[in-house]
């Protein structure tokens, strides 16, 4: 029988902080494709692949961290847990409470999350809560209901969501022989890239600012070096490029629509000790790349994960992506979450015609 993939925490445990005798909470996450995408290859000068998050349990990155997270809220005594969610860290967060037995509140900005990810916190039985603001209103009250009450807080500032994520560095080395040149991923509350930079750093031998112990050191180096990690951000959405934080964030990449990122200096830190970069790109070079992957590469990814691939491109045409790089672009979440952002653009209706094999071959003009 094939090997059955086990989640992150098991397949990476002697890389987490996590005891013999804790409990694991998994839905078996992690171990998603690494597919190349010879269609970008062609247009950027560069190898490049996609790290398919989209295929993770709840159909993105975020049950890596809550994998992580919710094993450690089930070993404690608190029986809930609160996060803020512009729409993944709550479907995450919802399913990954099912599997622990706690209960589940999410804290969302009213009218901003995509249809498909509200569904999965819905049926997954959290309490939601819409608050009239933006996410980071949201996550402030978050915080304070994890301080003053017995409910623990599952978002990106707990630190043990960038332990889980980081197994992502780990699956992309381990599948390609050793780190990339460069890795190119979405940038919002800069959890991602802090954890990517934290597992490849590792992997290297290396501990950083978000080390929380010393399996750097104590275990062999699996990677050779690190890659410069590229963030890519919405326009509307940017603080990193503008050097503040932005009061009201605006794009259709509703997951990356964050003005002030609670893992600002981590990320700032991965991008200048990688020698990389964080830009923005403009919603309408985000829904082009959307369309580019889904119809050349043949992945569906949701906007906020196109934004690693609009980066890119926009970068490759600027002449500032090296020739013959090993590149690696994290599409960070399923394409079917939000499948009115990506039909918007498109023409929906179908021919309809009578139902015989005639009428369709006369439609299909063969
Ligand atoms: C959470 C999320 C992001 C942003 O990740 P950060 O860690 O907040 O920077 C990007 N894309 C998708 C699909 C997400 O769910």
């Amino acid at each position: 029988m094939a090997r059955q993939w086990r989640g992150v925490v098991e397949e990476y445990r002697d890389r987490l902080p996590i005891g013999p005798d804790d409990p694991v909470v998994t839905l078996g996450e992690g171990g998603t494709p690494l597919v190349e995408a010879p269609a970008l290859t062609e247009r950027v000068g560069a190898r490049v692949w996609l790290k398919v998050e989209g295929a993770n349990p709840t159909g993105s990155f975020k049950d890596r961290g809550m994998t992580m997270a919710m094993s450690k809220v089930a070993a404690g005594d608190a029986r809930m847990v609160v996060c803020a969610s512009t729409g993944n860290t709550s479907a995450s967060a919802a399913a990954y409470a099912v599997r622990a037995g706690l209960g589940c509140v999410v804290i969302l900005p009213d009218g901003k999350i995509a249809a498909g990810k509200l569904a999965q916190a819905i049926v997954h039985g959290s309490t939601l809560v819409a608050v009239d603001g933006n996410f980071d209103d949201c996550l402030n009250i978050a915080r304070g209901l994890a301080e003053e009450y017995p409910v623990e807080l599952v978002n990106s500032v707990n630190p043990y969501r960038l332990q889980g994520q980081k197994t992502a560095a780990f699956e992309v080395v381990d599948a390609l022989g050793d780190a990339p040149d460069i890795h190119v991923l979405p940038v919002g509350n800069a959890g991602n890239i802090s954890a990517y930079w934290l597992g490849y750093n590792e992997y290297a031998g290396r501990t950083t600012a978000a080390s929380v112990d010393d399996v750097a050191t104590r275990l062999e180096p699996v990677a050779t070096r690190v890659p410069r990690m590229w963030g890519v951000q919405a326009e509307g959405a940017a603080p990193f490029v503008k050097g503040a934080a932005v009061e009201h964030p605006e794009t259709v990449a509703t997951a990356i629509r964050i003005g002030n990122p609670a893992s600002w200096s981590l990320a700032q830190a991965a991008r200048d000790d990688s020698e990389g970069r964080i830009d923005a790109v403009g919603d309408a070079q985000i829904l082009d790349a959307q369309s580019l992957i889904a119809s050349e590469v043949g992945v569906f990814v949701e906007p906020a994960s196109a934004a690693s691939v609009a980066g890119l491109l926009a970068l490759a045409e600027l002449g500032e992506v090296p020739k013959d790089a090993r590149i690696v672009c994290t599409v960070t979440g399923n394409g079917l979450k939000d499948t009115a952002t990506a039909l918007g653009r498109a023409e929906v209706a179908p021919t309809v015609v009578a139902p015989t094999l005639a009428a369709v071959v006369e439609t299909l003009g063969l």
